[in-house]
């Protein structure tokens, strides 16, 4: 398949380019197009075939549900069951990068949701994911736009390495904002269970709902045979090739093992921006300031593609906090590491 790559600069202007981004949606066809959080792999959600379309492209388990991308929070209203709980989380967080699990309704196919009874609805805040949703009329079904294994894509590069002829058009809207993808919360009456931890944080979420928990999987290995509380959760995500291992203890400390081991070993090194300067040259990759956690959304799924395109044998990262915007970054990298973690005493 010959795959159209389109840059959106100015949306006003480049409406038409949409409107055709919208019209090969409505035919079925797949549209990767930009969001806030990362880039999204998008079909009709309306129709099963698209769904199947887009499990393809991926390399992706069919059980694994996909998200519905909506213009407004009360679109969702002809696709799922809503709450006044939903409806209080989209007064504080939508549009943007939260999504909601609610009881589906028969509009949506089974496809879109992996079989499920439930579907995830996200009210993405994008000017060019917005105006694509408002001008096909449906909500797009779209997970994160990178083949499955890989890291989810921040910028239409990374697109193109995963996906050039495998989908009809590339939106390239620039980087991602936010580089993480959306939290996800499951709706339960008056309980809200954060499933996947992301820009909206625990802390934030706990100002809206009286009642929050956090899914195991969150922070822990599932146990052999425990059914997850979603499909996604049992997927090794974002795998590097070589093995991540996941660094805590006392800076100092830590920074000299890493200078023993780049004398020994071919590694590569995720690091706080401040170390760089205390670590030899070559596989270094940055990833911000060690308190600057935004930063470090921003920067991690570039960073862990560029440290798989080195020949290291074995990658070193920072074990990040599980506070605040911490758990998110936590969720995907121990994940990656397949929760190898060593302490530095
Ligand atoms: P992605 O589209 O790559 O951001 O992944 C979407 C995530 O949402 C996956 O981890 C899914 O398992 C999860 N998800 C989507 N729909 C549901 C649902 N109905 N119930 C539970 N999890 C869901
Ligand atoms: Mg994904």
């Amino acid at each position: 398949m010959q795959t159209e790559h389109i840059k959106i600069q100015n949306i006003a202007a480049e409406e038409h380019l949409l409107r055709h981004a919208a019209d090969i949606l409505r035919r079925g066809g797949l549209v990767v197009f930009p969001t806030e959080t990362v880039y999204g792999l998008g079909g009709l959600a309306t129709n099963a075939s698209s769904a199947k379309a887009i499990y393809a492209a991926k390399g992706r388990p069919s059980d694994n549900p996909l998200i519905i991308h909506v213009a407004d929070p009360s679109d969702a209203e002809a696709y799922a069951h809503t709450s006044s709980l939903y409806y209080r989380l989209a007064k504080a967080f939508m549009p943007g990068p939260l999504t909601v699990i609610l009881p589906k309704k028969d509009t949506i196919p089974l496809s879109t949701t992996g079989g499920l009874d439930t579907v995830a609805v996200r009210c993405p805040a994008h000017p060019v994911a917005h105006r694509l949703i408002s001008l096909l009329g449906e909500p797009i079904a779209a997970p994160s736009a990178n083949l499955s294994g890989k890291p989810s894509p921040t910028n239409a590069q990374h697109v193109a390495q995963d996906m050039d002829g495998r989908v009809a058009m590339i939106l390239d809207g620039g980087e991602s904002e936010i580089g993480l993808e959306s939290t996800i919360v499951k709706l339960d009456g008056d309980t809200a269970t954060l499933l996947r931890p992301g820009a909206i944080t625990y802390e934030a979420l706990c100002m809206v709902v009286d009642h929050v928990s956090v899914a195991d999987a969150v922070t822990h290995r599932l146990a052999e045979n425990e059914r997850p509380l979603s499909p996604g959760m049992k997927y090794r995500h974002y795998a590097p090739t070589a093995p991540l291992v996941l660094l805590t203890g006392d800076r100092e400390r830590v920074l000299d093992f890493l200078r023993r081991e780049q004398s020994q070993k071919n590694c590569a090194i995720l690091c706080y921006d401040e170390d760089l300067p205390a670590l030899k040259g070559g596989t270094l990759f940055p990833i911000g300031a060690r308190e600057d956690l935004a930063a470090q959304a921003h920067n991690l799924f570039r960073a862990l593609r560029q440290a798989d395109l080195t020949d290291a044998e074995i990658l070193y990262a920072p074990l990040p906090p599980t506070e605040g915007l911490g758990l998110a970054l936590y969720n995907r990298m121990i994940r990656a590491a397949a929760h190898t973690v060593k302490h530095i005493d």
